[in-house]
Parts: structure tokens; C-alpha cells; sequence
């Protein structure tokens, strides 16, 4: 559910958004022959590993402190016999960057209208989370400036790398972290934009643009997760922060105004705590004393365990940490999502919420005595082993004291399914690259770049579908459907058929049999659709027979589409047996009144063939033997 009730003037705002597009390619993986297949059978096998050190100098002590955490980690790596090789587990070298990805880099470069690099370095990038064995990531800065256009003007397109994709997280339990290999490798454009974005519709028109200018190469991967947008965002007072893997287009526009709602809110509270005049007070407050006889579960369960129940003051955030700032998100989520990435601890009990979970007014004014708290500091604590409790009231503070210095931290965020974002990481400095010592630069001759082909624009596209006789809307559906490729290679194979028959049938079946059949067409592939064509092709069915047709096949994806319409009974008849349908139930309802004739003996005639001839042939025959 959204909670959008942020309403604006986005010029006044200033808002600024910048794109990170992600799309993984229809090949064969970046740096091993090995086939680009997500797969959901039981892995062949699985590898053991510790996270190796490799991270040098980052100058950021969060992703050292995250790095440290990672330590405890035991990753799994799993992987097919036949579709998952050594390099993929790092224990081949990788093979020379697969020439098919370069073309469609190439491609796309063209298509934007970038400069492409005649010389292609391959680098490492530092990964700390175990989703690639080797603790870095290959990726390689392809090409720079280009320009989208858009209906507000020009965009400016940074640059184009070409990157291998991460292993897909399967599971986590304590410190063990499953990572599956089939889609580590798979080859990714990643496609950054100049923050020129000033409205939330103008970030998904981009979004939009660049993926079906991607899409046109017909080497991409459609589906769920095999597009992904890092959405770059900041207004007046904020700061840059990066909302990272987003995955859903319709609801973009959603996730930058619910971004830009808590910015503007950060800054609000900003002010309010600036006003206060707030002093970060690291001392450590011991609260068994106060709490020794309290009533509450929870701080009783710590004690009777021999826990630490210690305290801190929040300078200046009394009354404020149960604000909204995002949807129904409360400012406190700040603080807790923090904590739970930076030390795995969940929770922590803050005086806004207070008097609750048991402890009485005289409790709380007895910390607040101890803390010395002001009329404007809230106040904090939490249970535990010594260590974990002091390492969290750390980084409790840090967060205020970071609330304190900014209104908004620059981080990377992560994107709930609300729609709202949590914290991720810090914003990364200068992203740690260094080369990669496997594998040589890679020349791009000017011959080679000038051989490969611009594809089609969407609107060279576009005017092509509309001069085969597709409608506008149609031609608007397609050219965005999964089936773009599967259409364009049908209209090519079939003369007989109207390409705007072709087009409604892959648009509308799965709908259409879920809806006549109640049957799930997912285990319909390309070659059952073009099956199904080439018997309208040949003249052996009607076109009302294919949505039947297809079922079966969706039931029985083994048979052929003319045994489908075999056993269906939808072998087209001949104008002739058609004839004598006709004939025969005209002469059984003789008594029929004229005006409503024609109407009532269709429904007869089409319930005998349907699907076994036109629709359009029938009513003309019926017409005719009327004499209407
Ligand atoms: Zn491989």
C-alpha cells in the first residue's frame, strides 16, 4: 500500500534525479562460454568459501566495519554441471570478454549517440557482500556522452559500462549466505544519465525511453530482475541519495515523490533540531539501578539473564522521532534500520514511545534526571551483552550526530516494497577500481565499430508496423510486449497471415485462456506460437481456432498444434461443407420470423464451426442463402 499524501511544487523542491539503468543481455555470459539460464532444479553441487580481505584502503569506516562483520560469514556457492563452469567460482581464469555483448554495447552506443573508447579496459571493482567468489566485480568503461532525446529536451547520457552480473542470493541463515552462479556472469550495460530529471514523470519517461532503446538491439532479457534502475535523487537542501536495484517501471514515479517526501521532511526536522542547539554526549548510562523493580517484560527478561541495560541521550530529538517522514514511516526507522545493517540488532527503546512496554512515568523521569536530559533530548537504551549494546548506542549516535551535521546523509538505499527505501550502505567514495591483471585491453577497431549495423529506432519501428497495417495502439503494445522478437520473427515467416492478427494473438492468449480455459499458459514457448501460425498459414485451421489450439498446447506443450487441432475437432471445413451446415439448420427452423433471422441462425451455424472456418465466411454465406 502507498501512503502518498506529498503534494508539490517540484520546481520550487529542486528536485534532481539521475539514472542508473542495469540490463542483463540475451548471450552467452561476459568472460565464459557458459549459457546465460536462471534455473530452479536442485543445484549439482556446492562450494564452500570465507570471504578473503582484498579490501585495501576504502577511506570509509562503514564498509570497513561492514567488512569486518562479513568476516563471520560462510558463503555457498551452487552450481549445474552443464550450465556453470570454473570460471564462474574463480578457479579458471576468465576468457576473453564475449565479442556478441560488444556488439550490442556497440549498438546501443550508436543509438544514443555516444563515444565509443577505440581501447576497452577491463577493471575489478570491489564487492564486500560474497555474491561474486572473487570479491570483485569486472567492468568496463565502454562509452561516454550521449544524448536521449525526451519531451523536455535533451538528456545527457554519461556513460555505458559493460559489467557481469552478481550470483543471485538464495538464502541466509545466521552467518551461512547461499549464493546461486547461474546468473553470475550473465553480461549487464549498466547506462548512467546526467541528473537532469526535474519531475517524477520525466524520471519514468527515461527510464522508459532508454530500456526500449536497449530492447531494439533484440539482445536483451525481459522478465522479472533482468532490468533494474538505480534512481539518483536529491532536492534544495538534501543531498545525492541513490535508491539502488528498483525493479518496477509503472511505479517509479511513486518512489521519487515517497524519496523526495522524507528529504523534505529530513530538512523540516533538520531545522527543528538545529534550533535546539543539540550537543552529542557520548557517556554511557547504566540503567539496571532505575529499572531494578520495573514492571516491564522485556527489561526484566534482560535482567533476570544478566544483561546490560545502558542509555544515551538523543540531543534534541524529544518529540520528533515519531514523525512521519515518509508515508507512514516514523523518523525513528532511520535509527533502526541503521543499526540492524550496522550491527544486526533490531531494536531499540527511545523515549517517544514512552511510557510503554511496561516502564512508568516515574522511570522515565527518573533516566531523564540521571541522563540529564533537557526538555528537548530524547533519550535512548538498550539490552544486551556489554559489547553488542555499546557498539549499537555508538552507532545510534552517529546516526543523530549525522542528522545533526546534515539534514539528509548521502546513502545508498533500498527500496521496501512499499515503496518506501530503507538504509542500504554509506554513499561509496571514490569506487575502488583497480585493473584487471587476467585479461589484456580489448582494441575496438574503427572498421569493426563501423560494421556493426544502428538498429532500428522505436520510431523507424514504430512507422514500419503501422505501414504493415497495425493500429497505433497496437503497434504501441507490441513494440513494448516481451514478444517483441517472437512478433517481428512471425511476420517474417508468415505471408498469409495479417500481422495484426499475429500481434492480438501473442498480446491477448495468456489473458484469453486464463480466461476461457482457466489454464496457466506459462509453459507456452516461441515454438508452440509459431506452430499454431503455420496451420493458418497452410489454410488447415480458421484464426478462431488458435486461442483453442493454444490451450491445449499450454496443457500438453509435448503435442504438436496439429494434433491439438485434431483432437479438438478444428480442422478447418471446406466452403462446401459449410454449405450444406447452413442448408440443413435453415431447414429446421423454418418457423423463425425474418427480422431476427439472421441473428438467431448464426449463433446455430457458428456453434457447429467454430473455429473451423472464418466467421466472416460464414456470415456471408448465411447472408447469401437468406437473401438479406
Ligand atoms: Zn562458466
Amino acid at each position: 500500500m502507498i501512503f502518498l499524501t506529498f503534494e508539490t511544487d517540484w520546481e520550487k523542491l529542486g528536485l534532481k534525479v539521475g539514472l542508473e539503468i542495469h540490463q542483463q543481455l540475451d548471450t552467452h555470459k561476459l568472460f565464459c562460454n557458459c549459457p546465460s539460464l536462471l534455473r530452479d532444479d536442485n543445484p549439482d553441487f556446492v562450494v564452500k568459501r570465507k570471504l578473503k580481505a582484498v579490501v585495501g584502503e576504502t577511506g570509509n569506516v562503514d564498509i570497513a566495519a561492514i567488512h569486518e562483520e562479513l568476516k563471520d560469514k560462510t558463503f555457498f556457492y551452487e552450481g549445474y554441471d552443464d550450465t556453470t563452469c570454473l570460471v564462474e567460482l574463480d578457479e579458471e581464469p576468465p576468457h576473453p570478454i564475449n565479442p556478441e555483448a560488444l556488439e550490442v554495447a556497440i549498438q546501443v552506443s550508436k543509438l544514443l549517440k555516444m563515444k565509443i573508447f577505440d581501447r576497452i579496459y577491463i577493471m575489478r571493482k570491489t564487492v564486500i557482500d560474497g555474491s561474486n567468489p572473487t570479491g570483485f566485480q569486472r567492468t568496463a568503461f565502454f562509452s561516454r556522452d550521449g544524448i536521449l532525446k525526451t519531451s523536455f529536451g535533451d538528456v545527457k547520457i554519461t556513460s555505458l559500462m559493460v559489467e557481469e552480473e552478481a550470483s543471485r542470493k538464495m538464502k541466509e541463515e545466521n552467518n551461512n549466505i547461499y549464493w546461486r552462479v547461474d546468473r553470475l556472469g550473465i553480461p549487464l550495460l549498466e547506462i548512467s544519465t546526467e541528473p537532469q530529471m526535474r519531475t517524477p514523470d520525466q524520471v519514468r519517461e527515461v527510464a522508459e525511453k532508454i530500456g526500449l532503446l536497449i530492447r531494439m538491439t533484440g539482445k536483451v532479457k525481459r522478465g522479472k530482475g533482468t532490468i533494474r534502475q538505480d534512481v539518483n535523487i536529491s532536492i534544495v537542501g538534501g543531498n545525492r541519495v541513490e535508491i539502488k536495484g528498483f525493479q518496477e517501471l509503472q511505479d517509479i514515479t511513486n518512489l521519487v515523490k515517497l524519496e523526495a517526501e522524507r528529504q523534505y521532511n529530513l530538512i523540516r526536522l533538520h531545522e527543528k533540531i538545529k534550533l535546539r542547539n543539540p550537543k552529542i554526549d557520548r557517556t554511557f548510562f547504566d540503567l539496571k539501578k532505575i529499572l531494578a523493580k520495573t514492571e516491564s517484560k522485556l527489561v526484566k527478561t534482560a535482567l533476570e539473564s544478566n544483561k546490560e541495560i545502558i542509555g544515551i541521550k538523543m540531543p534534541s530529538f524529544a518529540g520528533l522521532l515519531k514523525d512521519k517522514i515518509q508515508g507512514e514511516r516514523y523518523f525513528a526507522k532511520e535509527f533502526v534500520d541503521y543499526l540492524k545493517v550496522l550491527t544486526g540488532i533490531s531494536g531499540f527503546i527511545h523515549s517517544d514511545e514512552l511510557p510503554g512496554y511496561g516502564i512508568t512515568e516515574k522511570e522515565i523521569s527518573q533516566i531523564k534526571v540521571l541522563l540529564n536530559c533537557s526538555i528537548y533530548d530524547a533519550f535512548a537504551f538498550v539490552t544486551g551483552e556489554k559489547k553488542e549494546v555499546e557498539k549499537a548506542l555508538n552507532v545510534l549516535l552517529d546516526r543523530c550526530e549525522q542528522f545533526i551535521k546534515e539534514a539528509v546523509p548521502s546513502e545508498v538505499r533500498f527500496p521496501n516494497d512499499d515503496l518506501t527505501t530503507k538504509f542500504l550502505r554509506p554513499m561509496p567514495g571514490a569506487e575502488r577500481m583497480y585493473p584487471e591483471t587476467d585479461l589484456l585491453p580489448v582494441d575496438l577497431s574503427k572498421n569493426f565499430i563501423d560494421s556493426i549495423k544502428i538498429p532500428e529506432t522505436p520510431e523507424e519501428k514504430t512507422q514500419r508496423f503501422l505501414n504493415i497495417g497495425l493500429s497505433q495502439d497496437l503497434v504501441d503494445q507490441i513494440i513494448r510486449s516481451r514478444d517483441l522478437n517472437l512478433f517481428e520473427k512471425m511476420v517474417s515467416m508468415f505471408k498469409k497471415v495479417s500481422p495484426t492478427n499475429i500481434a492480438n494473438i501473442l498480446l491477448s492468449s495468456a489473458d484469453e485462456i486464463k480466461k476461457r480455459y482457466n489454464i496457466d499458459s506459462s509453459s507456452l514457448k516461441d515454438k508452440h506460437y509459431i506452430d499454431a501460425f503455420n496451420l493458418l498459414e497452410e489454410g488447415k485451421v480458421a484464426k478462431e481456432a488458435l486461442i483453442e489450439i493454444l490451450a491445449y498446447l499450454a496443457r500438453e506443450p509435448n503435442s504438436t498444434a496439429l494434433e491439438a487441432a485434431k483432437s479438438l475437432n478444428l480442422t478447418k471445413i471446406s466452403e462446401k461443407e459449410l454449405e450444406e451446415i447452413i442448408d440443413k439448420i435453415i431447414k429446421e427452423n423454418e418457423t423463425l420470423t425474418a427480422e431476427k433471422q439472421f441473428q438467431i441462425l448464426m449463433g446455430f451455424v457458428m456453434r457447429k464451426v467454430r473455429g473451423r472456418i472464418d466467421g466472416e465466411i460464414v456470415a456471408e454465406t448465411l447472408k447469401k442463402k437468406l437473401k438479406v
